[in-house]
């Protein structure tokens, strides 16, 4: 997706040989309209897929995840990191490590957001080793509902989470796939 590249080369920060920062315009301060045009690409992407619903993981794939929702017509569910003292046995969930953190946590979704036989796509920010997007299809299989599709906006196709995805048979559509950084900058896969 053109428009994400030209973002990303010209506001993404390299801050060593895996991390990508965005905040300018993804992870803390968000460019809506870019947003919008990243959910009209994923709508584009998986139009006649008959989604039935969108599920990302909170915080940074809201933002990303919302927009598909609007463009789609369906409602987008977010999973949360941290228990809640209201979810228990009401909710499914599975332990994500995290990338960026390099913390486990439990990642919860009540269960009457995601009732059996939905036709889900899941999206998320980033794509690097593929755990937060198999722990989100680990649930989504728990709730007996289909996978569609992983919609991902910045992959890191030097990181095996792509394969992962891949090799656990379900379809990745990422808008902007990044081969490797060279120099601080952004070399793009195509
Ligand atoms: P994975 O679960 O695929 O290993 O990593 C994806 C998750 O880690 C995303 O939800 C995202 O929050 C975070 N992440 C992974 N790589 C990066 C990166 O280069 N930059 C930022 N900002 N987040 C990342």
């Amino acid at each position: 997706m053109k428009l994400l590249k030209e973002k990303i080369m010209s506001e993404g920060l390299v801050l060593n040989d895996a991390i990508l920062k965005v905040d300018s315009f993804l992870n803390h301060q968000i460019d809506p309209e870019l947003m919008m045009e990243i959910g009209k690409e994923f709508h584009r992407r998986f139009s006649g897929c008959g989604i039935t619903k969108i599920f990302t993981i909170e915080s940074s794939g809201i933002a990303c995840a919302l927009p598909a929702g609007l463009c789609m017509h369906v409602p987008v569910v977010f999973a949360r990191k941290q228990k809640s003292a209201l979810m228990s046995s009401e909710a499914y969930s599975t332990k994500v490590y995290s990338f960026t953190k390099k913390v486990t946590s439990d990642v919860t979704v009540l269960k009457k957001f995601l009732p059996a036989g939905e036709k889900i796509l899941i999206i998320d920010d980033f794509l690097a080793n593929g755990e937060a997007a198999l722990g989100l299809a680990n649930i989504v299989q728990q709730a007996g509902s289909e996978v569609v599709g992983i919609g991902i906006v910045i992959e890191k196709s030097f990181q095996p989470g792509r394969q992962r995805l891949i090799d656990a048979g379900f379809r990745v559509e990422s808008l902007a796939r990044v081969q490797a950084f060279k120099d601080g900058k952004v070399i793009f896969a195509e």
